[in-house]
């Protein structure tokens, strides 16, 4: 299968392992690994959030209930959010969730969102796992297409050293651990490293966080662009 479907299948796995209720994902574009996550049955709150409202908007009606869903009423209960927003702001919607995903999405930041994205991230929405997969820089001269970066839209691409120096900085600050993976395999002899890199980082310590905690707070920044409950 094409990478981007290894990516959502990744997640996939991801959540049938450590099955979150709360899962977030960040720079969700057309919405697509929501809708596969949609699927998982031990999610009870589904969001997405991107800078782009014409983006999210594109697909958005894949996330909404199937006939299906009214005649056959599943048990838990599902509620999917969908907020325009950035990953360089804190919103406390984003707080308690169990899992958070930003896929193919730090490379788009400009470097002060970037600068900001651990704070906000990691410190602030602070959930249990966070997912970060970006391109591998050095797997590029395997790809004949590629001039500069993959996209033009990319502001920077890395190569494994300077993603898992960036990676382990945060985990340490944090208080994470983060564990190395990839996608795309390259052909044997290549020591190029897999075509995506990913890092996987786990919270070292509990965290209570107070139910209801969104609804509290007056501070919102990020705006509901859809909501659909199940
Ligand atoms: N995650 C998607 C996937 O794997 O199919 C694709 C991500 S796309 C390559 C990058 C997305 O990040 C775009 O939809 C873009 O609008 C969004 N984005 C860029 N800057 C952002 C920011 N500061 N906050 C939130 N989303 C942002």
């Amino acid at each position: 299968p094409p990478l981007y479907k290894q990516r959502y299948h990744f997640v996939k796995q991801l959540v049938s392992e450590h099955k979150p209720k709360k899962v977030a994902d960040l720079g969700c574009s057309e919405c697509k690994l929501l809708w596969m996550l949609k699927f998982c049955n031990c999610i009870e709150v589904l969001v997405g959030v991107d800078i782009s409202e014409e983006v999210m908007k594109e697909k958005m009606h894949t996330l909404s209930p199937l006939p299906v869903d009214y005649l056959q009423p599943s048990e838990r209960s599902l509620t999917v959010v969908l907020y325009r927003g950035s990953v360089a702001h804190k919103d406390p919607c984003m707080l308690g969730f169990d899992m958070i995903t930003c896929i193919e999405l730090i490379e788009h930041l400009e470097a002060n969102e970037l600068e900001t994205f651990p704070e906000v991230v990691f410190g602030f929405m602070s959930p249990t796992i966070i997912v970060i997969s970006t391109p591998n820089s050095e797997f590029n001269p395997l790809l004949q297409t590629v001039t500069l970066f993959r996209h033009p839209d990319h502001k920077f691409e890395w190569n494994r050293a300077q993603f898992q120096n960036w990676a382990q900085e945060i985990a340490a600050r944090y208080d994470y651990m983060v564990e190395f993976t990839g996608l795309g395999v390259p052909p044997p002899g290549k020591d190029v490293g897999f075509c995506t890199q990913i890092g996987v980082f786990v919270r070292k310590y509990l965290k209570h966080v107070e139910p209801n905690i969104c609804e509290k707070h007056q501070d919102h920044v990020y705006k509901t662009v859809f909501k659909v409950v199940y």
